[in-house]
């Protein structure tokens, strides 16, 4: 059964990630992954629900440390997107989840995006009599540089993410691959889905989790990393990152977080006899 992922959390030593549900998505599977033919998808009818599609979460991230209250992406926010009849997110629970993990905004820090998408950064905005603002009062706003360079090309696609990009520019601050974030958390660059998308490993002693935003779309993807998916900037080099995170992903003591895996964002990877594959943890 299919379902989108719950509100959970893993820690690690003095570190806590916890997921915060925001949304959904269907998506047809031939759009989203447009190298596949429905024939490829009939040994994974088990990652379809019962209308055929795929069911992907939206949300967004806390990471506790000792000194920081971490937010990484913000999910869709109170809308929708709908792409023809291929695709339809629907975002807007970010604030209740936050609540849940008994949070407010004040309480957030430090905001990361691993990519400015809309799903991922369209939750950052709320309005207040009519105007919009940034709902995070008291945070700084990272992003890698790349990612936000993009935007000097006007030929960048905005869609869904005008408020939040006006909202950012004199807030914004720019970080680089493999810079620190916080003391346990490093910036990795994992271009493909985006010039600038970014992942982050955090780690504490031999322990180790990696956020990887949109490296994977579906875990179909963990064995099938060969499938693009149709929001993929570079499928070539989305391909190679994909490549490359799997090796890591499958080194011991090492968590992966799929933002938009259905059923659970956390799990681990494993290889044999050449075949890589996702356990999700619950
Ligand atoms: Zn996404």
């Amino acid at each position: 059964m299919i379902a989108t992922a719950p509100q959970q959390h893993i820690t690690l030593g003095s570190i806590r990630v916890t997921y915060l549900p925001d949304g959904y998505a269907l998506f047809s599977p031939t759009f989203l992954f447009p190298t596949t033919t429905l024939a490829d998808w009939q040994p994974y009818q088990h990652l379809l629900n019962q209308d055929g599609q795929i069911l992907a979460s939206i949300g967004a991230y806390i990471i506790q440390t000792p000194g920081h209250t971490i937010l990484v992406d913000a999910g869709l926010g109170p809308s929708q997107l709908a792409l023809e009849r291929n695709a339809f997110l629907q975002g807007g629970e970010l604030l209740l989840s936050l609540q849940n993990a008994g949070l407010t905004p004040a309480d957030i820090d430090t905001v990361f995006f691993t990519h400015l998408h809309p799903d991922h950064v369209g939750g950052i905005s709320r309005q207040v009599d009519g105007e919009q603002g940034l709902l995070f009062p008291n945070a700084r706003f990272l992003v890698r540089r790349p990612e936000w360079l993009r935007f000097a090309n006007p030929a960048e696609s905005r869609l869904g993410i005008e408020d939040a990009l006006r909202l950012l520019e004199p807030r914004i601050e720019l970080i680089e691959g493999n810079e620190l974030l916080v003391p346990e958390i490093t910036v990795l660059a994992t271009p493909g889905h985006g010039t600038g998308h970014a992942s982050l490993l955090i780690s504490v002693g031999e322990q180790r989790a990696i956020l990887l935003g949109d490296i994977f779309h579906n875990n179909v993807q963990v064995e099938h990393p060969d499938w693009t998916n149709s929001f993929d900037h570079d499928p070539d080099l989305a391909k190679r990152t994909r490549q490359y995170m799997l090796q890591e992903l499958a080194k011991p003591a090492t968590i992966g977080i799929a933002s938009h895996f259905a059923n659970a964002v956390f799990g681990r990877v494993t290889l044999a006899q050449g075949k890589y594959q996702w356990h999700m943890l619950q």
